[in-house]
Order: C-alpha cells, then structure tokens, then sequence
C-alpha cells in the first residue's frame, strides 16, 4: 500500500523549539535576521506578509510567516493565547518593526527591514478597532468619530458629512452629542468601528474587537461586520481565538501556533480536511481513538483494527507518513458525524456497540460518555428525543468519509 494513492499527507511535523522569553527589551531586533530570502509579494494581494519574522531580545515570538489578503475579502489570524497573533497584526499596521521578511500593501514594500524601509502607521492608511474600544471619554460621538478626519485636516463641512454616514452606517444615527461615557459597550465599539472606517481605508484591522461584549451582543456584532464589509467591499485582517468568530466571519482562516502559521484555507475546508493535528485540535471537537492499519478496501479505503477489535473502514483525509499492515495510528472523528441509534448491539463495520457511562441532559442534546470496546470513555451526542440510560447499550456508526487517520501523536495517546 502506498501513501502516494492517499489523498492528503500530513505536512511534516510542527514542534517547534523556541528560545525563552527574555527580559523587555528588543535588542534582537535589528541583528541580521538568518530567514530565508523574502518570496515575491503576490501581485493581486492588497497586505502581502512574506517570511515575517519577529524577535524580543531572543524571543521568537512570529517566524516565517507568508500570507496573503485579498481585496475585499476577512482573513483571521485564528490561535491560542501568545502564538503571534497580535504582534503579527501590529506589524502589519506599523506599530511594532519586522525583524525579518517583507510586508507589501497596495503592491508597496511598508517594511522591509533587510533593504531598510518601513513606512509608519500614518502613512499606510489603514483603520484600527481595538478590544479595549479606544475611545477617548472627554469627547462626544461626533469627536470620537471626527478624529481620524481632524488630523488629517479634512474641511469642516466634509467632517460633518463623513461622521453622519458612518454612523449611519454602524446604526448610531442621531447619537453624535451623546457623551462616550453615556453609551453601552456595543455602542462604544460600533463607534470604533465608524472611527476606523471614517478616512475610507482599503483595509480595516480588528484585534478581538469583540471580546469584552457578552454572547449575544457578540454574535450580532459579528454578523453587522461581515454586512457591512459586503457592502463597502473593504478588506479586514481581524485577529481573535474564538473559533466560531474565525469560522463565521472569515472568508479566510489562518490557525496559527507558536509564532507560526500552521495552515491557512476556507472555514470550511480548515474544518472538515485540518492538515495538522494542533488544527484540528484546535478548531471543534474531535473523538479520537488508537487503532492500527489492517489493509485497504478495494475501494481505496483504509481498514483499521481500533484497539478493543472493532474494524472499521476510514475514506476520509489520511495523514500517516508510512503506510503498512500494522501501522499504529489515531483515528479521528468529529462527535457530529457520529450516529448513535438505541437499537440492538450492532454486528458490522464502521458500526461500534458502546455503553453509556454517564448521561447529561442539556435540553437539546444528551452529553454522554460511551464506554468504547478497549475500555476507554469518549464523548458523544445523543439527540433529545429519545429516552436514553446510564448502562444501555447503544451502536455508534462512524460514517467511513467522516473517520480520519493521523499518525499517533503524543498528546493521542
Ligand atoms: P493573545 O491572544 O493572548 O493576545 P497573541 O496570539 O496575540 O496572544 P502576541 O500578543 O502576539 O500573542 O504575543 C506573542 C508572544 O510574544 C507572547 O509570548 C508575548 O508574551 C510575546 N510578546 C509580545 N509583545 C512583546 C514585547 N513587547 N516584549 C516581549 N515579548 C512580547
């Protein structure tokens, strides 16, 4: 069996060995950087990020970093707390120097460390909305909004047109003499975000705009972005580590970890087809069992042996780097895709009989643990309708597209 029939191979390992954080200070920022000559801007991409690197001291804290943004499109910069994500955005808008590699916006080098030019914040044009809102309390709505326009010298009357249609446009109407104290927290960001749209910039910057605002208001937040991103056609590199923000609001998702970029696609394809273990850990939840290679269907199918006996047959992504009869592997699934039905213990493959372990009823689903053939507890959904009970017996069927195979990573075990 060879791994060149398989579909997708994992794309090497990832573990990156990073230096210590070491006391303030950016001493290391203007040494010779080793990375690799930046690769060309792509022509058509509005922010290009070739190679980007960024040390504090000897901390790396963003290596080799190649993305781009497309006009008129959201790319988020999706990843747990401290993996670059931040310092990546900041050096994209000029408040922090690369280190290494390229930054190219409007087809324009903005900072370029090893042909020594970078071109500060003011001068790229691009607007910034803050998790912490950055809005001055002494001023009204109308200055808050102004500002931008203010320093830039704008004419009064043309100050006045631009405040109306921005907040207008975040639904602030008639909200221009209110006092920034005197508005709620949803307010206060949608007046960050007219401030950052209000000198028309072709991009807007978003670094968790939306994480000091409860559920609720969170969701709508995010929905009257991405409306009004559609309807002026800007573009936005927006930063969070909420994976249903990253899904929902991005045309693209790039999941980063320890600094660097792990993979970068559509929601949807970093969803169902992640290319690493630490995206698909990271994005949704996964049920993951050990199991061993037994052969290959004849259609194209791995067959595997989960630990417990059970056989079952994987058409989904295949990540192993040798592929051979007896080769240890994790299978994964997403608890969505497995079907749980009440009947009879189920003879077959792909179908597995479980106990259930414990039950908790969360209105719409039960939450269980199901005792799997080799003893080990996993999480599964088991719809609503159905009276279910601790100690019953119950198949799962893990449909064979839906069952991935990854080599057994440490944390898999
Ligand atoms: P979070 O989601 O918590 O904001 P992040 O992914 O945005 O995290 P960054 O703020 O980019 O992470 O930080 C990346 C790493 O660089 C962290 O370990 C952080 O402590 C470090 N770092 C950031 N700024 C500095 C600085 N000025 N000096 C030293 N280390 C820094």
């Amino acid at each position: 069996m060879s791994a060149s029939t398989r579909k997708s191979m994992r794309s090497g390992p990832t573990g990156l060995m990073r230096a210590l954080r070491p006391a303030a200070g950016e001493a290391g920022d203007l040494a010779p950087s080793s990375a690799p000559a930046p690769r060309p801007a792509t022509a058509d991409a509005l922010l290009s990020l070739r190679n980007l690197r960024k040390t504090f001291g000897a901390f790396v804290a963003v290596e080799n970093t190649t993305l781009d943004l497309a006009r008129g499109e959201i790319l988020t910069l999706l990843g747990p707390s401290g993996c670059g994500k931040t310092t990546t955005l900041r050096m994209a808008v000029g408040l922090e120097r690369a280190t290494g590699g390229e930054i190219h916006f409007n087809g324009r080098p903005v900072d370029a460390p090893e042909r020594r030019i970078f071109v500060p914040p003011e001068k790229r044009d691009m607007g910034m909305v803050f998790q912490s809102y950055a809005i001055w309390p002494h001023m009204n709505v109308h200055e808050n909004v102004a500002y931008p326009l203010r320093v830039r010298r704008r004419p009064a009357e043309e100050i006045r047109r631009e405040v109306e249609r921005v907040l207008d446009l975040v639904g602030l109407s008639g909200f221009g003499n209110r006092p920034a104290t005197r508005l709620s927290g949803g307010q206060q960001q949608r007046v960050a975000v007219a401030r950052g749209l209000i000198f028309g910039p072709d991009l807007l910057m978003m670094d968790e705009p939306f994480s000091n605002l409860d559920a609720k208001l969170r969701d709508q937040m995010r929905t009257e972005v991405k409306l009004l991103q559609r309807r002026l056609g800007i573009s936005i590199l927006f930063v969070t580590h909420d994976q249903a923000e990253a899904l929902s609001l991005s045309d693209q998702v790039a999941v980063m970890s320890e600094g660097r970029v792990e993979q970068v696609g559509a929601p949807f394809e970093l969803y169902n087809h992640p290319g690493t273990a630490i995206v698909r850990d990271f994005l949704g939840r996964n049920l993951l069992m050990e199991a061993t290679v037994v052969g290959q269907g004849g259609d194209g199918s791995l067959i595997l042996e989960l630990a417990g006996g059970a056989r079952i047959e994987s058409s989904g992504n295949c990540h192993i780097r040798t592929l051979g009869e007896g080769s240890p592997c994790t299978v994964s699934i997403r608890p969505e895709h497995v079907g749980v039905s009440a009947t009879a213990p189920a003879q077959g493959r792909n179908l597995l009989s479980v106990r259930i372990a414990t039950l908790l009823f969360l209105g719409d689903h039960f939450e269980s643990s199901v005792i799997l053939p080799d003893g080990k507890l996993i999480d599964v959904r088991l719809p609503p309708l159905e009276t279910w009970q601790e100690g019953q017996t119950v198949s799962l069927e893990l449909p064979a597209r839906a069952v991935h195979v990854w080599d057994r990573g440490p944390t898999d075990e």
